[in-house]
């Protein structure tokens, strides 16, 4: 997973790229067999914030339009590469004061998910034994949708960054970017100087304060923190869905032997190592209980991590209009595991040949959907 710090230094490569999350391993990947490339990652361990922290879930409904696309263009990949991908189809559920989400789900996502399924109480009680048919109203369900195996996912990009011969280098914490004399930029990351043409700023919740490193405008992006929380029901659980309430105010899904829980929380947050705050895994007990027939007392395990998002919810990705040769890749909010197929060729096409790929294209996802541009208006 890491690489030893401080063994290279000074380099000179085409392309930086400040984050070893999973986005900036996904542009690593698409790029590595291309040009001279290098990941600086500021922790010991790649994918150790929001990467590591999700709930490694594929759904094509979920999101602005624009992300709902990403995902359908990852999934060839999700589901050809090195078993990344297992069944887990996703059931939302409206309750009984809410009956009209179901029309207002379907009508949403019907147009890009044509395999959506209406169930009926009783199919949702079918699928779940935490619901009663007194209390449910009806659902949707996705067939196609499934679980990430994310650490496979990070380590196959890694795999191919390190088999084109280009390094990862982790506990290297970019400090200084400044312009150097060609028109480049220059990095420092502890005892390692960069040269480099291009900068990538996959730094997940820290993208803004890495743009004002190197004197970029920031883009906006707000790091929202998540809680989530694992605990046992005292009953099979492993052949439920990912249950999403149809309200996004909850969700838990089988994990092992045990379900993983959230309460769907969006809380304002520094860019930092995330911590559960214990109101925040009470308040989503309380909301699974209340909408469930589950009773749930306590916890196995808790964690939490950031989400970070642009004003619009869309990702950010191109190079910056006013400083020539600063990419972002930031802003992937919710979504950035299950995009990161798409969002990593995307970013590595616009760098390497200015071009948006046919691959991605076909699905509707356009260069100004994502461009920097939108946000700075
Ligand atoms: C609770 C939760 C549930 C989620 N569920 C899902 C899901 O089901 N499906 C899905 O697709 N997505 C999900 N996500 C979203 C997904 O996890 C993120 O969108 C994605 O991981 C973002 O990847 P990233 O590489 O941009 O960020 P990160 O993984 O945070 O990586 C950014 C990296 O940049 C590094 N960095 C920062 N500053 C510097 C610096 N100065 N120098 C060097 N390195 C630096 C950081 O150390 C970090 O490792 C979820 C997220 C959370 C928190």
């Amino acid at each position: 997973m890491t690489v030893e710090p401080g063994t290279v230094r000074p380099m000179k490569v085409d392309v930086a790229i400040i984050g070893g999350g999973i986005a900036g391993l996904s542009v690593g990947a698409w790029l590595a067999p291309h040009c001279d490339v290098v990941v600086l990652e500021a922790e010991l361990t790649l994918g150790y914030h929001a990467t590591g922290r999700s709930a490694a879930a594929y759904t094509e409904c979920y999101g602005a339009e624009t992300i709902r696309r990403l995902a359908k263009a990852s999934r060839e990949y999700l589901t050809t590469t090195d078993d990344l991908a297992s069944p887990l189809p996703v059931m939302f559920v409206a309750n009984k004061r809410n009956p009209d989400q179901i029309g207002a789900l379907l009508d949403t996502f019907l147009p890009l998910v044509p395999s959506l399924e209406h169930l009926t109480p009783g199919e949702v009680v079918d699928r779940c034994s935490a619901f009663d048919v007194s209390g449910v109203a009806g659902g949707v369900l996705e067939p196609g949708a499934f679980e990430i195996d994310v650490h496979a996912l990070q380590s196959g990009y890694e795999r191919t960054i390190r088999s084109s011969g280009q390094p990862i280098i982790a506990s290297a914490r970019v400090e200084r970017i400044t312009r150097d004399t060609n028109g480049g930029w220059s990095i420092d990351a502890g005892d390692i100087q960069i040269n480099t043409r291009v900068v990538v700023n996959a730094a997940g919740a820290w993208a803004d304060q890495i743009a004002a490193l190197a004197g970029v405008n920031r883009i906006g992006l707000t790091p929202l923190l998540r809680s989530v929380f694992t605990f046992n029901v005292g009953t099979e659980s492993s052949g439920w869905p990912l249950v999403v309430d149809a309200g996004e105010q909850w969700y838990f899904k089988p994990e092992g032997p045990n379900v993983l829980g959230s309460g769907a929380s969006e809380l304002p947050s520094d860019p930092v190592d995330a911590r559960a705050p214990e109101i925040d895994i009470a308040l989503g007990i309380e909301k699974i209980n209340t909408a469930t027939e589950l009773s749930i007392r306590s916890v196995l395990n808790t964690w939490a991590g950031l989400r970070t998002f642009t004003t619009d919810r869309v990702p950010v990705v191109g190079f910056e209009p006013t400083a020539p040769g600063f990419f972002w890749l930031a802003g992937q909010g919710g979504y950035g595991i299950k995009t990161s197929p798409a969002l990593g060729e995307f970013a590595a096409a616009l760098i390497l040949t200015n071009s948006v790929p046919d691959s991605i294209s076909e699905f509707g996802i356009t260069r100004e959907s994502l461009a920097p541009e939108r946000l700075h208006r």
